[in-house]
């Protein structure tokens, strides 16, 4: 093969298995071999899993010769962020908290993995808790963008994204409360998804806001990401919010197009603080959909400007619950030294968590506490159902909507850690996805003069996943903005 056996996508990797040509040992050490040669600069992962990866490699080898592919993408290794419970496998969700922590069963969705015969190659750096947009507030280190390594590569899913975009793995998953899948994807010329509320199980994966998480691919291509769709998206008994549902075949209509579609363009997402070059990028992406036979709708959001301070109250208030249960008691870090259980709680907690998450915390306790529940997280939740209702009200006139992912471009490291609400900022045309539940996806859309990847996001209706990617096919099948390898070593 002329081409680097880590530059395939998911599929043609998959194509090459099924065909003989390659086995999954040789492509798990040709993934190793990558991880070797450039995480010491890119540092995506927190954890590498050699030998684990290395027996599922062979004994993935061993049953496509014995009794024939588990699934149509067994072989191919993954990698996967840290907040998704890995059995056997140290799991920290980016905190000192969880250092040491080895979790003793797998995430559905890391056990759908395994059955359809995935090697998984580690464990990739996150925000702390996945709060955060830059991966700066993992409690370890900072992921550098494979584009430009003085940039970080977006959050809080940014080490899956560095790792994807780097070819150190050939694809990941990520989680996405406000936009960590979609965000991170679009500053490293990746593919992310973030499904529907409920069509993929949170059974194992680690809760930050739990009626905003979700799990999704992150991915080189459209297709791939279909094709990991199909392999996590399942009803679960285990998670209660789980949509009992049966899976589509994401595939079957992959390569529909978009001809006599409806696409929205909503007026409030094509604000003021937009970087001109993203806005340049999008605005020829979406003449290319009316040439290829869609119609471009005019559409009005307008509660799109309470969507961050409502998203910044209730993601926290959900925080500072979910995060209660790290008391220096049943998980990972204790602290030493101490008098009686008020101070081991205190002390523990003091030590562990880093000054984000203690951010987070503080709002969410305060916006929760009597007196301010009702001001502040009645009236969000309020505020919530209007944002989901502008959503209604335009997906009766259009079948998706698009829009770029990020206002800006990635940015350099330590540009915004000193400035919350600047970093928060960022996240306001990925948060209103997440708050009404609806399946989001971040596609290549092109690069700035100084070579930064720009991406485009399109939401769908509530369990349109196969419309969503068809629209972001129809895009990729045009360009080759995947075939670009970052210029990172
Ligand atoms: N950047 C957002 C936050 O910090 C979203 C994070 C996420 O989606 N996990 O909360």
């Amino acid at each position: 093969m002329s081409q680097p056996l880590t530059d395939l996508t998911m599929l043609e990797l998959a194509a090459a298995l099924a065909a003989g040509k390659v086995s999954s040992v040789e492509a798990t050490r040709a993934s190793l071999a990558r991880i070797a040669q450039v995480d010491p600069k890119v540092r995506a992962f927190l954890r590498v899993d050699e030998e684990g990866a290395l027996r599922a490699a062979e004994a993935s080898d061993a049953r496509r010769r014995a009794s024939g592919p588990a699934s149509p993408l067994e072989g191919v290794p993954l990698g996967l962020k840290d907040i998704f419970l890995t059995e056997g496998l140290e799991t920290t969700c980016g905190s000192r908290i969880l250092q040491g922590f080895v979790p003793p069963y797998d995430a559905t969705v890391v056990r759908l993995l395994r059955e359809a015969g995935l090697p998984l190659l580690g464990k990739l750096n996150m925000d702390e808790f996945a709060m955060g947009s830059s991966n700066e507030s993992s409690a370890y280190f900072p992921t550098h963008n494979p584009w430009d390594l003085s940039r970080t590569p977006g959050g809080s899913s940014g080490g899956s994204a560095a790792a994807v975009a780097a070819r150190e793995v050939f694809g990941a998953l990520g989680t996405d409360t406000g936009g960590s899948i979609r965000q991170p994807a679009a500053h490293t010329n990746t593919v992310g998804l973030k499904p529907t509320y409920g069509r993929v199980s949170r059974f194992g994966v680690i809760a930050f806001a739990s009626s905003l998480d979700q799990v999704g691919p992150m991915t080189r291509t459209v297709a791939d990401a279909a094709a990991l769709l199909q392999v996590i998206a399942r009803h679960d008994p285990r998670d209660s919010t789980s949509a009992p549902l049966e899976t589509p075949d994401y595939l079957a209509d992959l390569e529909g197009g978009v001809h006599g579609l409806k696409l929205g363009v909503p007026r409030e997402y094509f604000t003021d603080g937009m970087d001109p070059e993203v806005e340049a990028s999008v605005r020829a992406a979406l003449k290319e959909y009316e040439r290829l036979g869609a119609t471009l709708v005019d559409v009005s959001l307008p509660h799109t400007s309470h969507a961050l301070a409502t998203y910044y109250l209730l993601a926290p208030a959900e925080a500072s619950s979910n995060l209660a249960r790290y008391d220096g008691v049943r998980y990972g870090l204790r602290a030493r030294d101490v008098r009686g259980l008020q101070e081991l709680y205190g002390q523990t907690r003091g030590q562990g968590f880093g000054a984000e998450v203690k951010r987070r915390i503080m709002l969410g306790t305060y916006a929760l506490s009597a007196g301010y529940y009702d001001a502040y997280y009645l009236r969000a939740q309020k505020v919530r159902t209007l944002i989901r209702e502008d959503f209604t009200r335009a997906f009766q006139q259009v079948d998706a909507i698009l829009s770029p992912t990020s206002p800006v471009p990635a940015f350099r490291l330590g540009e915004k850690v000193d400035d919350p609400l600047s970093m928060y900022l960022t996240d306001i045309l990925t948060l209103p996805c997440n708050l009404a539940g609806l399946p989001g996806l971040s596609v290549p859309c092109g690069f700035t003069k100084a070579g930064l990847p720009v991406g485009l996001q399109v939401l769908g209706r509530p369990f349109d996943e196969a419309g969503v990617l068809r629209i972001g096919r129809a895009f990729e099948r045009e360009h080759d903005f995947f075939r670009r390898t970052p210029p990172c070593p």
